[in-house]
Protein backbone atom coordinates (compact mmCIF):
# COMPACT_ATOMS: atom_id res chain seq x y z
CA UNK A 1 0.00 0.00 0.00
CA UNK A 2 1.72 3.73 -0.76
CA UNK A 3 0.95 5.70 2.05
CA UNK A 4 2.71 9.27 0.81
CA UNK A 5 3.83 12.23 3.38
CA UNK A 6 4.76 15.64 2.48
CA UNK A 7 5.87 19.35 3.53
CA UNK A 8 2.99 21.73 3.38
CA UNK A 9 3.04 25.44 4.12
CA UNK A 10 0.34 25.93 7.35
CA UNK A 11 -0.49 29.35 5.60
CA UNK A 12 -4.12 28.51 4.77
CA UNK A 13 -3.76 30.77 2.21
CA UNK A 14 -0.72 29.29 0.37
CA UNK A 15 -0.44 25.67 1.19
CA UNK A 16 2.69 25.08 -0.82
CA UNK A 17 4.14 21.78 -0.71
CA UNK A 18 7.70 20.20 -1.33
CA UNK A 19 9.39 16.34 -0.38
CA UNK A 20 10.54 15.09 2.19
CA UNK A 21 14.18 15.10 0.87
CA UNK A 22 14.16 18.85 0.50
CA UNK A 23 15.97 21.22 2.79
CA UNK A 24 13.78 23.37 3.58
CA UNK A 25 12.79 24.57 7.01
CA UNK A 26 9.90 27.43 6.11
CA UNK A 27 7.90 28.11 3.15
CA UNK A 28 9.76 29.88 -0.20
CA UNK A 29 6.99 31.70 -0.90
CA UNK A 30 5.57 33.25 2.17
CA UNK A 31 7.88 32.05 4.93
CA UNK A 32 5.31 30.55 7.15
CA UNK A 33 6.18 27.18 9.12
CA UNK A 34 5.73 24.00 7.20
CA UNK A 35 4.22 20.61 8.25
CA UNK A 36 4.26 17.12 7.43
CA UNK A 37 1.34 16.15 5.88
CA UNK A 38 0.24 12.86 5.29
CA UNK A 39 -2.18 11.03 2.39
CA UNK A 40 -4.96 10.36 4.80
CA UNK A 41 -7.29 8.90 2.13
CA UNK A 42 -4.61 6.16 1.38
CA UNK A 43 -4.47 5.54 5.47
CA UNK A 44 -8.44 5.71 6.01
CA UNK A 45 -8.41 2.60 3.78
CA UNK A 46 -6.83 0.69 6.83
CA UNK A 47 -10.11 1.21 9.21
CA UNK A 48 -9.83 2.22 13.03
CA UNK A 49 -9.79 -1.42 14.39
CA UNK A 50 -7.43 -2.65 12.09
CA UNK A 51 -4.45 -0.19 12.63
CA UNK A 52 -5.08 -0.58 16.49
CA UNK A 53 -4.71 -4.36 16.00
CA UNK A 54 -1.33 -3.76 14.25
CA UNK A 55 -0.19 -0.59 16.35
CA UNK A 56 -0.80 -3.02 19.62
CA UNK A 57 0.88 -6.29 18.19
CA UNK A 58 4.47 -3.75 17.49
CA UNK A 59 4.11 -1.88 20.57
CA UNK A 60 7.04 -2.63 22.93
CA UNK A 61 8.13 -5.54 20.62
CA UNK A 62 11.13 -6.86 19.93
CA UNK A 63 10.88 -6.57 16.19
CA UNK A 64 13.13 -3.48 14.75
CA UNK A 65 12.37 -1.36 14.05
CA UNK A 66 8.64 -1.15 14.72
CA UNK A 67 9.10 -1.86 19.08
CA UNK A 68 10.33 1.51 18.90
CA UNK A 69 6.66 3.64 20.07
CA UNK A 70 8.01 5.88 17.28
CA UNK A 71 8.73 3.31 14.61
CA UNK A 72 5.43 1.12 15.69
CA UNK A 73 3.56 4.20 13.76
CA UNK A 74 5.50 4.51 11.32
CA UNK A 75 2.96 4.59 8.16
CA UNK A 76 1.66 7.97 10.44
CA UNK A 77 5.10 9.24 10.84
CA UNK A 78 7.30 8.79 7.89
CA UNK A 79 6.18 6.21 5.22
CA UNK A 80 8.92 6.36 2.85
CA UNK A 81 11.56 5.61 4.88
CA UNK A 82 13.75 2.76 3.97
CA UNK A 83 14.24 0.56 7.17
CA UNK A 84 17.93 0.38 7.00
CA UNK A 85 17.58 4.47 7.24
CA UNK A 86 15.67 4.30 10.61
CA UNK A 87 18.72 5.88 13.24
CA UNK A 88 16.51 4.10 16.53
CA UNK A 89 17.48 4.27 20.27
CA UNK A 90 14.32 2.23 21.07
CA UNK A 91 12.54 5.48 22.13
CA UNK A 92 8.80 5.83 23.16
CA UNK A 93 6.98 3.32 25.06
CA UNK A 94 7.19 5.35 28.40
CA UNK A 95 5.32 4.66 32.20
CA UNK A 96 2.48 6.41 32.17
CA UNK A 97 2.54 6.65 36.02
CA UNK A 98 -0.68 6.28 37.57
CA UNK A 99 -0.13 9.14 40.23
CA UNK A 100 -2.24 8.08 42.82
CA UNK A 101 -0.53 9.43 46.39
CA UNK A 102 -0.12 13.17 43.93
CA UNK A 103 -3.62 12.96 42.37
CA UNK A 104 -5.18 12.83 46.28
CA UNK A 105 -2.74 15.40 47.52
CA UNK A 106 -4.30 17.74 45.05
CA UNK A 107 -7.20 16.72 44.99
CA UNK A 108 -7.76 14.88 41.78
CA UNK A 109 -9.55 11.36 41.32
CA UNK A 110 -7.52 10.43 38.47
CA UNK A 111 -4.35 11.80 37.77
CA UNK A 112 -1.11 9.90 35.29
CA UNK A 113 1.92 11.27 34.73
CA UNK A 114 3.46 10.29 31.33
CA UNK A 115 7.24 9.38 32.18
CA UNK A 116 8.75 10.75 28.88
CA UNK A 117 11.99 11.08 30.37
CA UNK A 118 12.58 7.98 30.90
CA UNK A 119 14.18 7.42 27.65
CA UNK A 120 17.89 7.46 26.16
CA UNK A 121 19.09 10.57 26.44
CA UNK A 122 16.48 11.83 29.43
CA UNK A 123 13.94 14.30 27.25
CA UNK A 124 10.76 14.08 25.31
CA UNK A 125 13.41 15.66 22.36
CA UNK A 126 14.50 11.91 21.39
CA UNK A 127 11.08 10.97 20.08
CA UNK A 128 11.26 14.02 17.53
CA UNK A 129 14.88 13.24 16.92
CA UNK A 130 14.83 9.84 15.79
CA UNK A 131 13.01 10.69 13.09
CA UNK A 132 15.16 13.59 11.85
CA UNK A 133 18.30 12.22 12.13
CA UNK A 134 16.66 9.46 10.56
CA UNK A 135 15.30 11.43 7.43
CA UNK A 136 18.85 12.85 7.11
CA UNK A 137 20.69 9.53 6.97
CA UNK A 138 18.01 8.87 4.24
CA UNK A 139 19.08 12.10 2.36
CA UNK A 140 22.94 11.18 2.72
CA UNK A 141 22.27 7.95 1.40
CA UNK A 142 20.26 9.55 -1.76
CA UNK A 143 23.03 11.96 -2.42
CA UNK A 144 22.52 14.94 -0.34
CA UNK A 145 25.80 16.89 0.51
CA UNK A 146 24.93 17.25 4.46
CA UNK A 147 28.35 18.09 6.33
CA UNK A 148 26.81 18.37 9.92
CA UNK A 149 23.16 18.60 11.48
CA UNK A 150 22.91 21.55 13.65
CA UNK A 151 20.59 23.02 16.86
CA UNK A 152 20.23 25.70 19.26
CA UNK A 153 18.84 24.45 22.12
CA UNK A 154 18.18 25.08 26.05
CA UNK A 155 19.82 21.69 26.55
CA UNK A 156 17.85 18.58 25.84
CA UNK A 157 17.26 19.07 22.10
CA UNK A 158 21.16 19.25 21.69
CA UNK A 159 21.70 15.98 24.18
CA UNK A 160 19.12 14.35 22.04
CA UNK A 161 20.85 15.42 18.55
CA UNK A 162 23.96 14.88 19.38
CA UNK A 163 23.44 11.29 21.04
CA UNK A 164 20.85 10.01 17.63
CA UNK A 165 24.04 11.44 15.24
CA UNK A 166 26.92 9.85 17.22
CA UNK A 167 24.64 6.26 16.86
CA UNK A 168 24.74 7.16 12.84
CA UNK A 169 27.91 8.31 12.32
CA UNK A 170 26.63 11.92 11.28
CA UNK A 171 28.50 15.01 12.71
CA UNK A 172 26.37 17.49 14.56
CA UNK A 173 26.84 21.11 16.33
CA UNK A 174 25.27 22.48 19.10
CA UNK A 175 24.68 26.14 20.15
CA UNK A 176 24.06 26.79 23.80
CA UNK A 177 23.50 29.53 26.17
CA UNK A 178 26.27 30.19 28.59
CA UNK A 179 25.36 28.92 32.13
CA UNK A 180 21.75 28.37 31.20
CA UNK A 181 21.78 24.40 30.85
CA UNK A 182 22.62 21.98 33.37
CA UNK A 183 26.17 20.50 33.82
CA UNK A 184 23.98 17.21 32.30
CA UNK A 185 23.11 18.84 29.59
CA UNK A 186 26.19 20.41 28.63
CA UNK A 187 27.96 16.63 29.50
CA UNK A 188 26.00 14.86 27.04
CA UNK A 189 27.13 16.34 23.75
CA UNK A 190 30.33 16.78 24.92
CA UNK A 191 30.34 13.18 25.46
CA UNK A 192 28.65 12.33 22.27
CA UNK A 193 31.48 14.20 20.26
CA UNK A 194 29.08 17.04 19.80
CA UNK A 195 31.02 20.08 18.16
CA UNK A 196 29.78 22.00 20.95
CA UNK A 197 29.69 25.82 20.82
CA UNK A 198 29.26 27.51 24.53
CA UNK A 199 27.94 31.23 23.52
CA UNK A 200 27.46 34.33 26.06
CA UNK A 201 23.69 34.78 25.21
CA UNK A 202 20.17 32.89 26.00
CA UNK A 203 18.20 30.30 23.84
CA UNK A 204 16.74 33.02 21.41
CA UNK A 205 20.42 34.58 20.73
CA UNK A 206 21.08 30.94 19.60
CA UNK A 207 18.47 30.20 17.20
CA UNK A 208 19.05 33.86 15.63
CA UNK A 209 22.27 32.69 15.09
CA UNK A 210 21.52 28.72 13.77
CA UNK A 211 18.75 29.88 11.41
CA UNK A 212 21.95 32.37 10.00
CA UNK A 213 24.61 29.98 9.49
CA UNK A 214 22.07 26.78 7.98
CA UNK A 215 21.57 29.10 5.41
CA UNK A 216 24.21 26.83 4.21
CA UNK A 217 22.57 23.81 2.69
CA UNK A 218 25.11 21.82 3.92
CA UNK A 219 24.19 21.94 7.38
CA UNK A 220 21.09 21.18 8.44
CA UNK A 221 18.87 22.30 11.23
CA UNK A 222 17.30 20.18 13.58
CA UNK A 223 15.47 22.48 15.84
CA UNK A 224 11.41 22.31 15.91
CA UNK A 225 11.00 24.67 13.46
CA UNK A 226 12.10 21.80 11.65
CA UNK A 227 8.64 19.76 11.20
CA UNK A 228 10.18 16.22 10.76
CA UNK A 229 10.99 16.79 14.84
CA UNK A 230 7.06 17.23 15.47
CA UNK A 231 6.12 13.95 13.61
CA UNK A 232 7.89 11.69 15.75
CA UNK A 233 7.02 13.85 18.81
CA UNK A 234 3.26 13.60 17.84
CA UNK A 235 3.37 9.93 19.15
CA UNK A 236 3.14 11.10 22.74
CA UNK A 237 -0.71 11.47 22.21
CA UNK A 238 -1.04 8.39 20.51
CA UNK A 239 0.64 6.33 23.15
CA UNK A 240 -1.33 8.21 25.60
CA UNK A 241 -4.57 7.03 24.35
CA UNK A 242 -3.10 3.20 23.51
CA UNK A 243 -1.75 2.90 27.45
CA UNK A 244 -6.06 3.81 27.98
CA UNK A 245 -7.05 0.76 25.95
CA UNK A 246 -7.70 3.90 23.01
CA UNK A 247 -9.68 6.47 25.43
CA UNK A 248 -8.45 9.41 25.52
CA UNK A 249 -8.33 11.28 28.66
CA UNK A 250 -9.98 14.65 29.77
CA UNK A 251 -7.49 16.77 30.09
CA UNK A 252 -4.11 17.03 28.99
CA UNK A 253 -1.02 19.52 30.77
CA UNK A 254 1.83 19.87 28.87
CA UNK A 255 4.68 22.19 29.73
CA UNK A 256 5.56 24.73 27.26
CA UNK A 257 8.52 26.79 25.34
CA UNK A 258 9.15 26.93 21.83
CA UNK A 259 5.93 25.68 21.50
CA UNK A 260 6.55 22.61 19.06
CA UNK A 261 5.59 20.13 22.04
CA UNK A 262 2.05 21.02 22.37
CA UNK A 263 1.64 21.23 18.74
CA UNK A 264 2.98 17.37 18.30
CA UNK A 265 0.90 16.80 20.74
CA UNK A 266 -2.35 18.23 19.18
CA UNK A 267 -1.37 16.84 15.42
CA UNK A 268 -1.29 13.42 16.66
CA UNK A 269 -4.15 13.74 18.48
CA UNK A 270 -5.98 14.88 15.80
CA UNK A 271 -4.88 12.37 13.06
CA UNK A 272 -6.43 9.63 15.22
CA UNK A 273 -10.10 11.35 15.54
CA UNK A 274 -9.44 12.17 11.74
CA UNK A 275 -8.92 7.94 10.93
CA UNK A 276 -11.54 7.48 13.37
CA UNK A 277 -9.60 6.11 16.58
CA UNK A 278 -10.87 8.40 18.93
CA UNK A 279 -14.10 10.31 18.98
CA UNK A 280 -13.91 12.88 21.53
CA UNK A 281 -10.88 15.22 22.13
CA UNK A 282 -9.14 16.03 25.25
CA UNK A 283 -8.67 19.45 26.42
CA UNK A 284 -4.93 20.84 25.99
CA UNK A 285 -3.41 23.07 29.27
CA UNK A 286 -0.03 24.03 28.10
CA UNK A 287 1.63 25.55 31.32
CA UNK A 288 4.33 28.06 30.88
CA UNK A 289 6.94 29.91 33.63
CA UNK A 290 5.92 33.32 34.42
CA UNK A 291 9.59 34.30 33.87
CA UNK A 292 8.73 33.31 29.74
CA UNK A 293 5.53 33.21 29.68
CA UNK A 294 4.62 34.86 26.13
CA UNK A 295 2.04 32.62 25.47
CA UNK A 296 0.32 33.04 28.71
CA UNK A 297 -0.35 36.79 28.37
CA UNK A 298 -1.47 35.92 24.35
CA UNK A 299 -3.94 33.90 25.88
CA UNK A 300 -5.51 36.88 27.98
CA UNK A 301 -5.92 38.79 24.81
CA UNK A 302 -7.60 35.73 23.86
CA UNK A 303 -4.60 35.21 21.40
CA UNK A 304 -5.87 38.40 19.69
CA UNK A 305 -2.50 39.82 19.81
CA UNK A 306 1.05 38.11 20.38
CA UNK A 307 4.26 39.69 21.73
CA UNK A 308 7.84 38.23 21.83
CA UNK A 309 9.22 38.87 25.39
CA UNK A 310 12.73 39.32 26.75
CA UNK A 311 12.34 35.61 28.90
CA UNK A 312 14.11 36.24 32.39
CA UNK A 313 15.61 33.71 34.07
CA UNK A 314 13.80 30.80 34.98
CA UNK A 315 14.81 27.23 37.42
CA UNK A 316 12.91 25.63 34.16
CA UNK A 317 15.70 26.32 31.67
CA UNK A 318 14.36 24.65 29.31
CA UNK A 319 11.48 26.99 28.63
CA UNK A 320 13.19 30.16 29.09
CA UNK A 321 11.79 31.19 25.37
CA UNK A 322 10.79 34.55 24.83
CA UNK A 323 10.18 33.95 21.48
CA UNK A 324 8.52 30.70 20.55
CA UNK A 325 9.08 29.60 16.91
CA UNK A 326 5.80 27.57 16.71
CA UNK A 327 3.34 29.92 18.32
CA UNK A 328 1.15 29.97 15.25
CA UNK A 329 0.58 26.12 15.61
CA UNK A 330 0.25 26.26 19.27
CA UNK A 331 -2.16 28.98 18.92
CA UNK A 332 -4.30 26.58 16.37
CA UNK A 333 -3.87 23.43 18.31
CA UNK A 334 -5.16 25.54 21.80
CA UNK A 335 -8.58 26.93 19.62
CA UNK A 336 -9.07 23.19 18.24
CA UNK A 337 -8.63 21.48 22.01
CA UNK A 338 -10.41 23.98 23.95
CA UNK A 339 -6.99 25.49 25.45
CA UNK A 340 -6.15 27.01 28.41
CA UNK A 341 -2.67 28.45 29.49
CA UNK A 342 -1.56 28.34 32.87
CA UNK A 343 1.58 30.47 34.40
CA UNK A 344 3.60 29.22 37.29
CA UNK A 345 6.10 31.31 39.57
CA UNK A 346 9.14 29.45 41.00
CA UNK A 347 8.19 29.04 44.00
CA UNK A 348 5.45 27.19 42.85
CA UNK A 349 6.86 25.56 39.81
CA UNK A 350 9.46 24.50 42.91
CA UNK A 351 7.17 23.03 45.38
CA UNK A 352 5.61 21.55 43.20
CA UNK A 353 8.04 19.36 42.02
CA UNK A 354 9.22 18.89 45.25
CA UNK A 355 5.35 17.99 46.67
CA UNK A 356 5.50 14.82 43.64
CA UNK A 357 8.32 13.82 44.00
CA UNK A 358 7.30 12.93 48.09
CA UNK A 359 4.76 10.58 46.09
CA UNK A 360 7.05 8.57 44.37
CA UNK A 361 8.33 11.10 41.61
CA UNK A 362 11.62 12.49 40.62
CA UNK A 363 10.54 15.83 38.71
CA UNK A 364 12.43 18.12 36.58
CA UNK A 365 11.36 21.75 37.12
CA UNK A 366 9.22 21.76 33.88
CA UNK A 367 7.47 19.10 35.09
CA UNK A 368 6.66 20.87 38.22
CA UNK A 369 5.42 23.86 36.40
CA UNK A 370 2.89 21.72 34.89
CA UNK A 371 1.98 20.15 38.10
CA UNK A 372 1.76 24.09 39.80
CA UNK A 373 -0.57 24.90 36.40
CA UNK A 374 -2.81 21.92 37.40
CA UNK A 375 -2.89 22.85 40.78
CA UNK A 376 -3.75 26.25 40.09
CA UNK A 377 -6.59 25.26 37.77
CA UNK A 378 -8.02 23.01 40.09
CA UNK A 379 -8.09 25.21 43.05
CA UNK A 380 -10.10 28.10 40.13
CA UNK A 381 -12.77 25.49 39.29
CA UNK A 382 -11.28 25.17 35.67
CA UNK A 383 -10.60 21.64 35.91
CA UNK A 384 -12.93 19.58 37.67
CA UNK A 385 -11.86 16.99 40.26
CA UNK A 386 -14.07 13.83 38.73
CA UNK A 387 -11.73 14.74 35.20
CA UNK A 388 -9.10 11.86 33.78
CA UNK A 389 -6.35 14.34 33.88
CA UNK A 390 -2.48 13.22 32.69
CA UNK A 391 0.73 15.49 32.77
CA UNK A 392 3.03 14.99 30.24
CA UNK A 393 6.53 14.51 32.43
CA UNK A 394 8.94 16.09 29.50
CA UNK A 395 12.50 14.97 31.02
CA UNK A 396 14.31 12.99 34.20
CA UNK A 397 14.71 14.64 37.38
CA UNK A 398 18.70 13.38 37.11
CA UNK A 399 19.46 16.43 34.31
CA UNK A 400 18.72 18.93 37.13
CA UNK A 401 19.83 18.12 40.06
CA UNK A 402 21.02 21.26 41.18
CA UNK A 403 18.13 23.02 40.90
CA UNK A 404 16.81 20.05 43.30
CA UNK A 405 19.74 20.30 45.28
CA UNK A 406 19.40 23.77 46.12
CA UNK A 407 15.35 23.52 46.48
CA UNK A 408 16.40 21.13 49.88
CA UNK A 409 18.95 23.58 50.87
CA UNK A 410 16.71 26.18 50.78
CA UNK A 411 19.00 28.11 48.81
CA UNK A 412 16.27 29.77 46.32
CA UNK A 413 15.06 32.57 47.90
CA UNK A 414 11.35 31.41 49.19
CA UNK A 415 11.06 28.72 51.95
CA UNK A 416 11.04 25.58 50.16
CA UNK A 417 8.17 24.19 51.76
CA UNK A 418 8.82 20.26 50.84
CA UNK A 419 12.66 20.67 51.70
CA UNK A 420 14.14 17.50 53.64
CA UNK A 421 17.93 17.65 54.74
CA UNK A 422 19.97 15.44 55.41
CA UNK A 423 20.99 14.82 58.97
CA UNK A 424 25.10 15.14 59.93
CA UNK A 425 25.90 13.41 62.99
CA UNK A 426 28.87 11.41 64.29
CA UNK A 427 29.07 7.91 63.41
CA UNK A 428 28.08 6.60 67.10
CA UNK A 429 24.94 4.29 67.50
CA UNK A 430 23.75 6.20 70.74
CA UNK A 431 23.90 9.81 68.34
CA UNK A 432 21.75 7.59 65.51
CA UNK A 433 19.64 6.22 68.04
CA UNK A 434 18.42 10.01 69.32
CA UNK A 435 18.54 11.51 65.37
CA UNK A 436 15.99 8.81 64.80
CA UNK A 437 14.06 9.41 67.86
CA UNK A 438 13.81 12.99 67.15
CA UNK A 439 13.06 13.20 63.91
CA UNK A 440 10.57 10.42 63.38
CA UNK A 441 8.37 12.47 66.15
CA UNK A 442 8.84 15.55 64.49
CA UNK A 443 7.84 13.76 61.20
CA UNK A 444 4.81 12.56 60.03
CA UNK A 445 6.15 9.59 58.52
CA UNK A 446 4.23 8.37 54.98
CA UNK A 447 2.44 12.06 54.85
CA UNK A 448 3.42 14.72 52.68
C1 LIG B 1 12.10 21.23 25.07
C2 LIG B 1 11.53 21.07 26.42
C3 LIG B 1 10.28 21.60 26.78
C4 LIG B 1 9.50 22.51 25.89
O1 LIG B 1 9.10 21.97 24.67
P1 LIG B 1 8.75 22.98 23.48
O2 LIG B 1 8.49 22.14 22.32
O3 LIG B 1 9.95 23.85 23.32
O4 LIG B 1 7.57 23.77 23.95
C5 LIG B 1 9.77 21.33 28.03
N1 LIG B 1 10.46 20.59 28.92
C6 LIG B 1 11.65 20.07 28.61
C7 LIG B 1 12.35 19.26 29.64
C8 LIG B 1 12.23 20.28 27.36
O5 LIG B 1 13.42 19.76 27.09
ZN1 LIG C 1 3.60 29.39 2.09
Amino acid sequence: MAYRAWFQCINPECGETYPLNSIVYQCKRCNSLLEVQHDLKALSRRNARSWKTLFEKRYKSNEWPVGSGVWGKKEWILPQIADGNIVSLYEGGTNLFWAERFGKVIGLNELWVKLCGNTHSGSFKDLGMTVLVSQVKQMISEGAPIKAVVCASTGDTSAALATYCAAAGIQSIVLLPRGKVSIAQLVQPISNGALVLYLDTDFDGCMKLVQEITRDETLYLANSMNSLRVEGQKTVGIEIVQQFDWEAPDVIVIPGGNLGNVSALGKGLMMMKDLGLITKLPRIVVAQAERANPLYRSYLTNFETFKPIQAQKTLASAIQIGNPVSIEKAIRTLKQFNGIVEQATEEELADAAALGDRTGMFNCPHTGVAMAALIKLLKAGKIDKAERVVVISTAHGLKFVEMKVQYHQRKLGFPSRHANQPIELPAQLDAVKAALRKALAARKQFNV
